[in-house]
């Protein structure tokens, strides 16, 4: 259950495009990443300029591809997290793994890490996965991070103040260094844990073991205590200073906008384990990818907050407009007018970086923006629909936010129809044809 096991199972499909060519990894992968983004195939860059190893991006980078690794319809996707979430299964651990291959000294100079945008601060790690305990050994956690290329053996590490964090926090107050496992090149289903959003206190190696049905398998770093897929391609460890801190960023984040600098902790890297010739992960800041990884496990958090407080809900979607983070649209059946505002309300709570939130009726198509905003032409006036929150906790990578507070402002439309009103005003006007009709129309458009 690797990387590698899902991309020859793709490759079968014609799903990996290689590419050839030499090209660099300063700007110049980012540059095809990009240009491949809106439904792309995975790329392998097999020659890639001053060394041997091979980078593949876009794994994860449609929706469809996500389903093929959890093995899951797209209609069963959320109620497969969801069931992952409230299961986790602790992962049996091994004493070898192929990321086990070569143990090595650090140099983090010879790896392939990739410079992203003109502005960037440098080469950026944005595909790993990072595991770490609290002292007591009570608590573990898994998040993605980004990490900036200091020097051979520092990385610059962004914590937002969740839950790696609070472990961080921990760990300060008892003046020590956060002992962590950063894991590059994992199967799709340990980053889509990796980003969900489970309470502080469950480990998402467990939850990735349950989506993977049991057969995740990790093993102990050997110089820290933290854990990384034993067949990861390639593993650092390191430990996040209790003291010391550097400036950090700026970096292109979600919404394609160039994150602020600031001061944030130093990792220092104690030692390397890899897969022989590992295959180095990409991930294109704002791209497709990024979006779908942090976006999908958050819209299951709003579908199942949602569900709570309306009977049915028919679909969720972070707009690919909305940087897959920013702005949700929801269609549920309502039974009362007020359904609407409840709707919106829970999914603020489920997703606290969510700005903006349109709930829509079932006959609207969430995925079709010119649909949504029909909907919010005809069926929504501001002075009784509109939700306005001032001074909440939003997301830090809004450039109109306080980036530094995270101080932000909220509004949610409730586009449904209203009850008081008949309900043929708001029917889709159609045109009656019969069969022949149909027919002749579909030979005349060439279908
Ligand atoms: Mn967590």
């Amino acid at each position: 259950m690797s990387l590698r096991t899902f991309l020859a199972r793709v490759e079968e499909k014609g799903e990996i495009l290689r590419i050839k060519e030499e090209v660099s990894t300063n700007f110049e992968i980012p540059y095809i990443m990009k240009a491949f983004d809106a439904n792309g195939p995975i790329l392998l860059f097999e020659n890639v300029e001053g060394t041997k190893t091979k980078i593949v991006a876009n794994v994860c980078g449609t929706r469809k591809r996500i389903c093929e690794a959890l093995n899951v319809e797209p209609e069963g996707l959320y109620q497969k997290l969801l069931e992952a979430w409230r299961n986790p299964l602790k992962p049996k651990i091994i004493e070898d793994g192929a990321v086990k291959e070569v143990v090595e000294e650090p140099d983090l100079l010879r790896i392939p890490i990739l410079t992203h945008f003109e502005r960037d601060a440098g080469p950026y790690i944005t595909s790993a996965v990072v595991h770490a305990k609290s002292l007591d050994g009570t608590i573990e956690n898994v998040s993605i991070h980004r990490l900036q290329l200091l020097d051979e053996r520092h990385l610059a590490i962004r914590l937002v103040p969740r839950h790696l964090y609070k472990l961080w926090q921990m760990a300060k107050e008892a003046e020590v260094d956060l002992d962590v496992a950063i894991s590059v090149g994992v199967h799709p289903a340990v980053m889509l844990a990796a980003s969900s959003p489970v309470p502080f206190g469950v480990n998402e190696f467990e939850v990735a073991n349950t989506l993977l049905s049991g057969k995740l398998q990790l093993v102990k770093c050997k110089y820290v205590d933290a854990y990384a897929p034993a067949d990861a391609e390639l593993v650092l460890e390191g430990r996040i200073s209790a003291s010391k801190e550097v400036p950090e960023g700026p970096l292109v984040d979600i919404t394609g906008t160039y994150d602020i600098e600031r001061k944030q902790p130093v990792v220092e890297v104690v030692n390397v384990m890899r897969r022989g010739e590992y295959i180095y992960q990409a991930l294109l800041p704002s791209g497709a990818e990024h979006r779908l990884l942090m976006g999908l496990p958050h819209e299951a958090a709003i579908y199942e907050a949602v569900s709570r407080v309306v009977p049915k809900v028919k679909a969720v979607n972070l707009s690919v407009g909305g940087g897959g983070w920013l702005h949700a649209i929801i269609s549920i059946e309502k039974q009362l007018d007020g359904d609407g505002k409840n709707a919106l309300l829970a999914a603020f709570a489920a997703h606290p970086s969510l700005k903006h939130a349109v709930v829509v009726d079932t006959d609207i198509d969430v995925f079709n923006m010119a649909d949504v905003e029909w909907a919010i032409a005809t069926r929504f006036q501001a002075a009784e629909d509109l939700i306005i929150i001032k001074n909440v906790r939003g997301s830090t990578l809004d450039s109109s936010a306080n980036q530094e507070t995270g101080l932000t402002s909220k509004m949610g439309l409730d586009a449904t129809k209203p009850l008081t009103k008949p309900a043929e005003k708001f029917e889709r006007a159609r045109i009656p044809a019969s069969r022949r009709v149909e027919e002749l129309t579909r030979k005349l458009l060439g279908h």
